[in-house]
C-alpha cells in the first residue's frame, strides 16, 4: 500500500485536480468541496503533516507559502478580501494530514469563525 498522502498523489498527478498555481515548492488546487465561491488549497510539496510539525528548517518554505497566498490572491483578483485558514489536528477539523492552507473568498465571512 502507498504511504503517500492524498495531496502527494495530487502533486504527482496520480489523482486529478484543478491546479491553479504551481512552483518548485508548492501547488494550489481548487477544493473539491468548496466552502465559498473561491476555495483554494495551497499545499507545500514537502509532506509535513501539520503546521505544528514545522521546524525552524521550514521557515523559508512557510514564508514562501505566505507570499504565494498574495500571488494567488492577485491572480484571482481577490486581494482585497480573502480569508486564510489552517486546520491543525483532528480536534480543529483537519482531515488531510499534509499541511495545506485554505484560501477562501467571494462571500461574507463571520467573525469569530465557526
Ligand atoms: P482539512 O479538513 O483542513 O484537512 O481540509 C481538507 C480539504 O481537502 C477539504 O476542504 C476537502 O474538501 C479537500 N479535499 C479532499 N479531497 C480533495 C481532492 N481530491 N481534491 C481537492 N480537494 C480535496
Amino acid at each position: 500500500m502507498s504511504n503517500k498522502t492524498l495531496f502527494q498523489k495530487i502533486i504527482e498527478r496520480e489523482i486529478p485536480s484543478e491546479i491553479i498555481y504551481e512552483d518548485d515548492f508548492c501547488i494550489a488546487i481548487n477544493d473539491i468541496n468548496p466552502q465559498a465561491p473561491i476555495h483554494v488549497l495551497l499545499i507545500p510539496k514537502k509532506p509535513i503533516p501539520r503546521l505544528s510539525d514545522c521546524a525552524i528548517e521550514d521557515k523559508d518554505l512557510l514564508a514562501h507559502l505566505m507570499l504565494t497566498i498574495n500571488k494567488i490572491a492577485l491572480k484571482l483578483n481577490i486581494d482585497d478580501a480573502f480569508r486564510v485558514n489552517i486546520n491543525n489536528g483532528e480536534g480543529a477539523g483537519q482531515e488531510v494530514f499534509h499541511l495545506h492552507i485554505h484560501i477562501l473568498a467571494g462571500r461574507k465571512f463571520n467573525w469569530p469563525p465557526g
